[in-house]
């Protein structure tokens, strides 16, 4: 057949055409963003499926995401008829899984292997340290977990293992043990599934043979973002017969924190003797002003392989530049204009919000959720859904409640306190036998066993006296540190943003006071309006017309005041029942057009209308760890590449004076990245201010500086970043305060600990000795002062 004039090669341009008519040889498509490898790779596989030359059996076609496997089938399935799902396409681990549930036996596993997660596989790490009595001082579970996953991403096992000290061999015994583990219970960690599968290619020549025979065409997208381990395994794949086809573009390289290599590019055209490298220097995804950016930001850099990128589109639109007081008017702002942007026709799956880091979301979530404006967090669990977060409001709630086992269960071993699964199955065999609940019957417990269970109660319930009469935020506090979370995680590998998650559950809880107005939700009308914005978020997440009414019914679990008493939620309580609820299935819902929010990282090679790109700001993007070394600024600067390069028509860039991060208000300047991208491009929504930012270094990340605000933002600025003024320094109207002996007409004689808000949100928590402690809303509750 005339393979040139396939009906799929008019939409290229002549490199293109000529990349994806590329002889059976090895090649290197090295090209900037937007220019068309992925379409280029995709189209590729079409053609040699649709010319005849190969089967769809013949090909394996590895991505970096799930989402981009997913997107490749479908454009595939929509070039040709063919049976994409049983097509070797998707990630190295997705791949991986694939090919050892096809070779089990050789590879030595059982049928229906289990896989770890890292925080199983931590679980995994510690109950085989307490097995075989390893020091958990002297080897903290996190560190060997790290170093285990680290060996073998180098493609090591522990034989292999270079020994120099005792330390050396006692990790590397430990290594061992938990290989035997692992084999015993029939179960592989992600490392493992890449390791695994590789030495069964490289150890067993008819296995490698099979595929390399079946295999003729390889392709890879986004190479450059490889590892060391996952190089080789697609060594193992090519034979003298084969065809590597490897995309990739090196300013886009984004992961050598984690391993990657940008090095196998060059490795790669040496050790296959590339012949044929192709670059693509038309850009098809931004119009100019875009695209002009993203070129002028990224000439910074000076490790680059060097490539140019052109667009036939006109300017379009300006960059927009916008400046916020606070992260909340920040927040603010672009949840307006992405109103307006859907309003003015644009889907909202073609609106993406990015960030630099996960933490940053949550404010944004708060602010989409209570506009209603459905939304899909990628590449991360929702805020409130988050492990560590789920621990802490699991410490939380058994604070409210004792005799929560759901949460007595999820933390009575979490931190590592020395009760196992056994002790746990005892205990719980126990407080079913007499009909109560776990804390309680932990009374019931002897031995060992029964007196770390003790510890723990106690530890609870000490917990609990401490934090009486205290404000949401230090009961939070508190309990971070008592419980041990915070220094868990200080230990861990990758720790850190799970330690920035919790810190950022302080100022969850800190604006759900304030801002979200707790008095007017949990006291004036407890339970039916929080109750309420779930409803307002309803409309849109069933998919229905959000323009629709609110639903004004109560929820389902609505309860009312006691009218009676006055007694309404403690701040603590209505804190819980928030987070339950915002937990709920407040994301859009599958196939629902919803805005998107990710983090860069996770919006690598994807494309978007409209994009935001916020958190603009000296110490978050370029993070404050990147900026110790050259090397990470120039990584933090491909990270900016890939952000502004994933927008088609409109661009925003934000950033706001100051920030409640790690919580602590944080003031801010902005970016650098704003002092490398062409005046001409941009457009400042706000006035630009003088630069605090340009390429000079020593500014501080985080120190106060006084920058005279402009006009326009200035009172949005006296609004939110004043810091809020204690609730209980307010008039007291009431005439009570701390200390106060107080009558009630049901609880009888109690003394004030705390007040908090002011006229109908007014509330007072109250230790009454016969009914503990309460919380009241005074506007409701009868209360005499007793003299
Ligand atoms: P990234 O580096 O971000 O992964 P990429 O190089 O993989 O980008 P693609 O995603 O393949 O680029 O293409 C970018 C956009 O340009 C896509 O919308 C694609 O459909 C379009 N495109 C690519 N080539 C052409 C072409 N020849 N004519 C028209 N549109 C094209
Ligand atoms: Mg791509």
């Amino acid at each position: 057949p005339e393979v040139t004039e396939s009906p799929l090669l008019q939409h290229l341009n002549d490199e293109q055409r000529a990349a994806v008519t590329l002889p059976n040889a090895h090649a290197l498509i090295l090209a900037g963003a937007g220019s068309g490898k992925t379409r280029v790779l995709t189209t590729r596989i079409a053609w040699l499926l649709s010319t005849g030359q190969i089967g769809p059996g013949n090909v394996m076609a590895v991505t970096f995401t799930n989402k981009a496997a997913k997107e490749m089938m479908t454009r595939l399935a929509a070039m040709l008829p063919v049976n994409v799902r049983g097509m070797w396409i998707g990630t190295f681990h997705g791949l991986c899984n694939r090919f050892l549930r096809a070779h089990y036996k050789l590879a030595g596993l059982p049928q229906g292997f289990q896989i770890l997660d890292t925080q199983d596989q931590l679980s995994a790490v510690k109950r085989l340290m307490k097995q075989h009595n390893v020091d958990e001082e002297r080897f903290p579970a996190k560190e060997l977990q790290w170093f285990i996953s680290g060996a073998k991403e180098e493609g090591l096992r522990p034989g292999a293992m270079e020994v120099r000290t005792e330390e050396d061999r006692r990790k590397v015994e430990i290594f061992q043990l938990y290989e035997e583990q692992c084999q015993r219970e029939g179960v592989v960690d992600f490392a493992e599934l890449m390791l695994r599968s590789y030495e069964l290619l490289r150890d067993n020549d008819p296995i490698r043979e099979h595929y390399r025979r079946r295999f003729h065409h390889i392709l890879i997208d986004e190479f450059q973002d490889t590892n060391k381990l996952q190089y080789a395994w697609i060594k193992m794949f090519a034979g003298p017969g084969n065809s590597v086809f490897a995309v990739g573009d090196d300013d886009q390289s984004i992961y050598a924190f984690r391993g990657a290599r940008v090095g196998n590019m060059a490795d790669f055209v040496r050790e296959f003797q590339v012949g044929h490298q192709i670059k693509l220097e038309q850009n098809y995804r931004s119009f100019s002003n875009i695209l002009d950016s993203a070129n002028a930001l990224i000439a910074h850099n000076k490790t680059r392989l060097g490539k140019n990128l052109r667009t036939d589109q006109g300017p379009g639109e300006p960059v927009r530049i916008y400046e916020a007081p606070t992260d909340m008017a920040e927040a603010q702002w672009l949840v307006e204009e992405a109103r307006q942007l859907a309003r003015e026709g644009i889907p909202r799956h073609e609106i993406a919000i990015l960030y630099r880091s996960n933490a940053q979301s949550r404010v944004i979530e708060t602010g989409l959720f209570n506009a209603a404006v459905p939304y899909r967090v990628y590449g991360g669990l929702r805020f409130f859904e988050r492990a560590e977060i789920k621990h802490a409001l699991s410490y939380l709630r058994l604070l409210e409640n004792p005799n929560d086992d759901t949460s007595f269960l999820r933390v009575v071993n979490f931190p590592a306190r020395g009760i196992g699964a056994r002790s746990v199955e005892q205990l719980q065999d126990a407080a079913r036998a007499s009909g109560s609940s776990l804390h309680d019957a932990v009374q019931a417990t002897t031995g060992k066993a029964g007196a770390n269970l003790a510890a723990f109660v106690a530890k609870i319930d000490a917990m609990r006296v401490e934090t009486a009469g205290l404000t949401l935020r230090e009961i939070i506090e508190v309990m971070l540190q008592r419980s041990g979370l915070i220094e868990h995680y200080r230990a861990e590998r990758d720790g850190g943003d799970r330690i920035d998650n919790l810190e950022e559950l302080v100022n969850a809880a800190e604006s759900f006071v304030t801002q979200e107005g707790f008095g007017r939700d949990a006291v004036a009308l407890p339970i039916d309006e929080l109750g309420g914005t779930v409803l307002r978020q309803s409309p849109a997440s069933q998919g229905l017309d959000p323009s629709l009414p609110e639903i004004n019914e109560p929820a389902p679990d609505y309860v009312p005041p006691d009218a009676e008493t006055g007694e309404t939620l403690s701040p603590l309580a209505a804190f819980l029942t928030h987070a339950a609820l915002e937990s709920g299935d407040n994301q859009a819902q599958a196939g629902q057009d919803a805005v998107q929010l990710m983090t860069v990282h996770s919006a690598k090679g994807l494309e978007f209308d409209c994009v935001f790109v916020t958190g603009l700001e000296e110490g978050l993007f370029p993070s404050e760890r990147s900026l110790a070394d050259y090397d990470g600024l120039e990584e933090e600067r491909r990270l900016m590449y890939v952000a502004i390069t994933r927008a088609r028509k409109r661009l925003y860039l934000s950033y706001s004076q100051t920030r409640l991060l790690h919580g602590q208000t944080r003031y801010n300047v902005r970016s650098r990245f704003f002092d490398e991208l062409p005046e001409g491009a941009l457009k400042w929504l706000t006035p630009k201010n003088q630069s605090f930012g340009g390429s000079a270094f020593g500014f501080g990340m985080g120190y106060p500086t006084s920058r005279g605000s402009s006009a326009g933002t200035s009172r949005a600025s006296e609004t939110f970043a004043s810091p809020p003024v204690p609730a209980q320094k307010a008039e007291p109207a009431h005439g009570l305060r701390a200390g106060m002996k107080v009558f009630h007409a049901k609880f009888g004689e109690g003394t004030v600990l705390t007040l908090e808000g002011s006229g109908q949100d007014a509330r007072a928590q109250i230790n009454f000795p016969r009914h503990g402690q309460k919380w009241l809303a005074l506007a409701v509750a009868k209360l005499t002062p007793v003299p």
